[in-house]
């Protein structure tokens, strides 16, 4: 198991992409701590399930990654509990969808809270272990809208665009410390976050549910075809390996093809 003896922390891991990225890592042997929000005991079935299945340390922090203290207070528990945090996965993101005129300030705030500022405050607390064992991953979700834009998506288009900025200048101060700054940028991934925006994208676009999976979602997508979260952790734990060490300040699509549009 090439992750054995590896601690992970994965922001946002109570669904979706980063649950799948918490569970290949532990399949591969690392000890695992996730975060996010859910039901306290859906979330502890699929605590103490990694436990079980893996043969890990799987630990919860409900830290809300809008809010740096609670961010940073995570990392330090994890490294309590964990004894490091060596690859750190900053998944946890929200999406709404507007036009810019009529885009809430607060939703604007909560959003690159969430998706931008806690990958800041996390790496910031993550960064030191790191360096001190010179050895570390950190792994950034970003998205296609890290390179390209949607209307009506201002606020996740900015703050994704500021992840992938922010992992190049994270790649650039680590880069002789053995560690390593990534971001994946998936395309439409068959997550809750995708099918919770669905509804407002109906009402934006005045269009039928079927017409905004095939015309809006899939539209920019030449496979047609959602990626996968068991795709999007393959990719994950190839970069958190030994034989992804040269692998920094890279931007990674995994999109099917959008992004070469
Ligand atoms: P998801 O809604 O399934 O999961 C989001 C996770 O983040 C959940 O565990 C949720 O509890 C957590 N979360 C939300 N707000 C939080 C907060 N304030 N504090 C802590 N945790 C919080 O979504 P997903 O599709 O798996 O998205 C994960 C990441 O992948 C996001 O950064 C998203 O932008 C990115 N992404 C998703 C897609 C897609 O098509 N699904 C495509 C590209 C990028």
């Amino acid at each position: 198991m090439s992750l054995k003896g590896k601690a992970a922390l994965v922001t946002g891991s109570t669904s979706g992409i980063g649950l799948a990225i918490a569970r290949a890592f532990a399949g591969q042997g690392a000890n695992v701590c996730i975060n996010g929000f859910g039901d306290a005991a859906a979330i502890e079935k699929e605590r103490s399930g990694i436990e079980a299945e893996f043969g890990v340390k799987a630990i919860y922090s409900g830290a809300d990654m809008s809010k740096g203290p609670e961010t940073e207070a995570m990392v330090s528990d994890a490294i309590k509990q964990l004894g490091a945090v060596d690859i750190l996965v900053n998944n946890a993101g929200i999406q709404f969808v507007s036009p810019v005129e009529d885009f809430p300030p607060e939703k604007w705030d909560q959003i690159l809270a969430i998706n931008l500022s806690s990958a800041f405050h996390a790496t910031r607390a993550a960064v030191p272990g790191m360096k001190a064992k010179k050895w570390g991953r950190i792994i950034n979700t970003a998205s296609a809208h890290a390179l390209v834009a949607s209307p009506f998506k201002s606020a996740y288009v900015a703050a994704k665009h500021g992840i992938a900025g922010f992992t190049k200048a994270i790649a650039l101060e680590t880069a002789t410390f053995g560690i390593t700054s990534n971001a994946i940028c998936p395309g439409y991934v068959w997550t809750p976050l995708v099918e919770k925006q669905i509804p407002d994208t109906m009402a934006a676009r005045k269009m039928t549910r079927e017409q905004v999976i095939n015309d809006v979602l899939l539209l920019a997508q030449p496979t047609k075809q959602f990626v996968t979260v068991e795709e999007v952790a393959a990719l994950a734990v190839y970069l958190a390996g030994d034989m992804a060490r040269s692998i920094t300040g890279s931007i990674i699509s995994i999109d099917g093809g959008w992004t070469a549009a």
